[in-house]
C-alpha cells in the first residue's frame, strides 16, 4: 500500500489485517469509484424529476439547461439546499427524540431515564422564559419539553423559534430577521426546502440560497435544543481523562462499541454493561465489559462518562477488524452499511436499534424509551454471547492509544474560568483576547472524508494555529482526530502552544486544580454539540456588546462530508463566522453560487466560506480572518 490514506497510526497498523481477512474498506471502495463523476463534483447534474437526469456542460459546448429549462445556477443551488435540508432533518430528528423523551420523563413514563442535571434544566427553563415558581421538577421538565416541541410544530411561522431568539445575540437576531431567514418552525423549514426545489418552483438561485440559510438556521435550533436537553437528562459534561484510538479495545474483555449519534440508547447500554459485568466475567472475560465509542455516539459517552473512543468515522470498519469487538451497537447517522459485510468475516454482532436505521444482515433490537432498559440488557447479553464465539486466531489488537481529556461543555469552560475570576468568569478569557495573548478562537468541526488523508489536515492546521496562539475547540470526528493524535492533553499544550497561549492555558488549568495547563484543544462534544461553541461566543459578544461577526472567531471543517456538515457550515456563515472547508464543495458548476457563498454573503451576514485544501495555507487564512476581525475591533 503506497498511498497514504490516513494519518492515524492505528489505521496504518490495521489496514494490512483488513486485507488479509479479505475485508473491503472504505478506502478500497473509494479507489473503485475513481474517477468520480465530474458533473456531480461540480453540482450540475439534476435528478429532481423523471424528465432527467439532466446535466449541464461545464465547458459551454453542450447543454446549458435541463429539460425544464433550469440552468447551472438553479441546479447547483437546489442541490446544495436539499443537502442542507437533509442535514437539518437528521439533527432535528435527533433533537425531537430527546425532547419527546424529556416529555415522557415529565409524565413518569420513561423508565430508565431521569433528570440528572436539575440545574441545567432550570437554566434552560429560565432561558426560554418559562415560569418555575410553584412548579416541581417534573412540571418544569414538561413545560420545557412542550416549549421545545413548539419549535418543531408552531402553526404561526412568523413567530421565531424560541431556541433561536433566546440563544443568540439580539443584534444577530435582528440582522437575520431583516433578511427574512429566521425559522419559526423546524419541520416547516425542511418541508419548505423540499417544496421550493420541486420541479418548476423556485428558479432564482439567490432566493434558493436564502431558503437554504433559513433551513440551516433551523438546523442550529435543532442542535442547540438537542445538546441542552441531553445535558439535562444525562448530565452536563465536566472535564474527564480518558483514552482514544483502537488500542482501547481489550483482549480480555467483552468489547461493545456504541456508534452513531443519539445518546438515548448508548447511555443505557453503559448502565447495563455495569450491571451485567459479572456475567461477562463468568463467560471468561476477566476484565468484564469494556464499552468503547465510535463517531459521535462515542463522543457523547466520552464527554459524560469518560468512555474511551475507539475511532472516528472513516475507520469504523477497522474496529471490527481488530477481531476483538464483540458487538457494534448502532443508532443513527454515519453508520457504514458495509459493517454488515465486515462483521461477517468475524464473530462480531452488529446490532441496529432504531426503526429508521436498519441494515440487512444485522440483528435488530428495537429501541423505544418505554423499553429502553430491557433493550439495552438484551444488547449487552448478545455481546456476551458473541464473545464466547470469538476466534483468537482472528484477533488483531492494536497497541495504539493516546490519553485524551474531554468534557469541555460551555459550563465546564466557564467553571474553569471562574477559578481565575469567580466574580466575572469571562473576564480572563476576554482580557487575554484583547491583550493578544490569545489571538482568537477556531472551532474545528465536521467529519472524515476519504478525498483527503484521514485526520491529517485537522492535526496539521491545529499545530500551526497553536504556535500562533489561537485557542482551539473541537467537536465530532474532528475531536476524534485530535483525541487519537494525543492533541487533547496538557502535554500537547506544552509541546505545541505558543508562549502566550501556553501561559493562559496554564494559568487557567492550575487555577482550576488540574496541576498543569488545559489541553491544547478543548473537546466540546459530538457534531450536534457545535452549538456549545456558539454559546461561548454569544456570551463573549454580549459581554462586550458586539455582534458575532465582529469577534476574532472562525470555524474550520477540513474533512466536511455529510449533509449535516453542509447545514452546520451554512449556519456558521449565517451567524457571521469565516468558515473554512478543506474539501471542495460540490458547487463550482455555478460561478454565481460560488461567488455568493464566498463573497456576497459577507455583506449579508458578515460570515463567508473559503476553501483551502492545503493545511498550512488553511491555517494562514484562518489566522488572517482572525487578524482582520481584531483590526476591526481595534485590538
Ligand atoms: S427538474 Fe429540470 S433539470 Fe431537474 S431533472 Fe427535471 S427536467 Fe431535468
Ligand atoms: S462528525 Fe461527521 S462523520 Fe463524524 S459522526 Fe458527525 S456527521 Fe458523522
Amino acid at each position: 500500500m503506497n498511498k497514504e490514506f490516513s494519518a492515524d497510526q492505528a489505521v496504518k497498523q490495521m489496514l494490512p489485517f483488513a486485507k488479509k481477512a479479505g475485508v473491503e474498506t472504505v478506502w478500497d471502495r473509494f479507489e473503485k469509484q475513481q474517477p468520480q463523476c465530474g458533473f456531480g463534483t461540480l453540482g450540475i447534474c439534476c435528478r429532481i424529476c423523471w424528465q432527467g437526469p439532466c446535466r449541464i456542460d461545464p465547458f459551454g459546448e453542450g447543454p446549458s439547461k435541463g429539460v425544464c429549462g433550469a440552468d447551472a445556477d438553479t441546479i447547483v443551488a437546489r442541490n446544495l439546499i436539499r443537502g442542507i435540508a437533509g442535514g437539518t432533518a437528521a439533527h432535528s430528528d435527533h433533537g425531537k427524540h430527546i425532547a419527546l423523551t424529556l416529555l415522557e420523563i415529565s409524565e413518569k413514563k420513561a423508565e430508565g431515564y431521569q433528570i440528572k442535571d436539575e440545574a441545567k434544566l432550570r437554566s434552560v427553563a429560565d432561558k426560554l422564559g418559562l415560569p418555575q415558581e410553584g412548579r416541581d421538577l417534573y412540571e418544569v421538565a414538561g413545560a420545557v419539553a412542550e416549549a421545545t416541541l413548539e419549535d418543531f410544530f408552531r402553526k404561526d411561522e412568523s413567530i421565531h423559534c424560541s431556541w433561536f431568539d433566546k440563544t443568540l445575540p439580539k443584534e444577530r437576531v435582528e440582522k437575520l430577521e431583516k433578511l427574512g431567514v429566521v425559522p419559526g418552525n423546524i419541520n416547516g423549514s425542511i418541508a419548505e426546502i423540499m417544496a421550493r426545489t420541486h420541479i418548476g418552483t423556485d428558479a432564482d438561485p439567490v432566493n434558493l440560497l436564502l431558503g437554504g440559510i433559513k433551513c440551516a438556521l433551523a438546523d442550529y435550533v435543532g442542535m442547540a435544543l438537542a445538546t441542552d436537553l441531553s445535558d439535562a437528562i444525562f448530565g452536563t459534561p465536566t472535564p474527564v481523562k480518558t483514552r482514544a484510538n483502537l488500542g482501547v479495545i481489550k483482549e480480555a474483555a467483552v468489547n461493545i462499541a456504541v456508534h452513531g449519534h443519539n445518546p438515548l440508547l448508548s447511555e443505557l447500554v453503559c448502565d447495563l454493561a455495569a450491571e451485567l459485568n459479572e456475567e461477562a466475567i463468568k463467560a471468561g472475560a476477566k476484565d468484564g465489559i469494556n464499552v468503547v465509542g465510535v463517531c459521535c455516539t462515542g463522543n457523547e459517552v466520552m464527554m459524560r462518562r469518560g468512555i474511551p473512543l475507539a475511532t472516528n468515522f472513516l475507520s469504523q470498519e477497522l474496529a471490527v477488524v481488530t477481531g476483538a469487538l464483540d458487538a457494534m451497537v448502532v443508532d443513527v447517522q454515519c453508520i457504514m452499511p458495509s459493517l454488515a459485510a465486515v462483521k461477517d468475516c468475524f464473530h462480531t454482532e452488529l446490532i441496529t436499534t432504531m426503526p429508521t436505521c436498519k441494515i440487512s444482515g444485522a440483528t435488530h433490537v428495537e429501541f423505544s424509551t418505554e423499553t429502553a432498559k430491557e433493550s439495552a440488557g438484551k444488547i449487552v447479553k448478545l455481546a456476551i454471547e458473541a464473545y464466547k464465539r470469538r476466534n483468537p486466531a482472528k484477533v488483531n489488537l492494536s497497541d495504539i492509544t493516546q490519553t485524551a481529556y474531554a468534557g469541555f461543555s460551555t459550563e465546564a469552560i466557564v467553571a474553569a474560568l471562574s477559578a481565575v475570576d469567580p466574580n466575572d468568569p469571562l473576564k480572563p478569557l476576554l482580557d487575554n483576547i484583547v491583550n493578544g495573548n490569545i489571538r482568537g478562537v477556531v472551532l474545528f468541526a465536521g467529519c472524515n472524508n476519504p478525498n483527503v488523508v484521514q485526520d491529517h489536515a485537522f492535526t496539521a492546521i491545529a499545530r500551526e494555529l497553536a504556535a500562533k496562539n489561537v485557542l482551539m475547540l473541537a467537536t465530532g470526528c474532528g475531536a476524534g482526530a485530535f483525541a487519537k493524535a494525543g492533541l487533547m492533553t496538557p502535554e500537547a499544550t506544552e509541546a505545541y502552544a505558543g508562549d502566550t497561549l501556553k501561559a493562559v492555558l496554564t494559568a487557567i488549568g492550575e487555577a482550576a486544580g488540574l496541576s498543569g495547563p488545559l489541553p491544547l484543544i478543548l473537546h466540546m462534544g459530538s457534531c450536534v454539540d457545535n452549538t456549545r461553541a456558539v454559546a461561548v461566543a454569544t456570551a463573549l459578544a454580549n459581554k462586550i456588546g458586539v455582534d458575532l461577526d465582529k469577534l476574532p472567531v472562525a470555524a474550520s471543517a477540513p474533512e466536511c462530508m455529510s449533509e449535516k456538515a453542509m447545514a452546520i457550515g451554512t449556519w456558521a456563515v449565517s451567524l457571521g463566522l469565516p468558515t473554512h472547508l478543506g474539501v471542495v464543495p460540490q458547487i463550482l458548476g455555478s460561478e454565481l453560487v460560488t461567488k455568493v457563498l464566498t463573497e456576497g454573503v459577507k455583506d449579508l451576514t458578515g460570515g463567508y466560506f473559503f476553501v483551502e485544501t492545503e493545511p498550512k495555507a488553511a491555517a494562514a487564512k484562518l489566522l488572517g480572518a482572525i487578524e482582520t476581525r481584531r483590526a476591526g475591533l481595534g485590538i
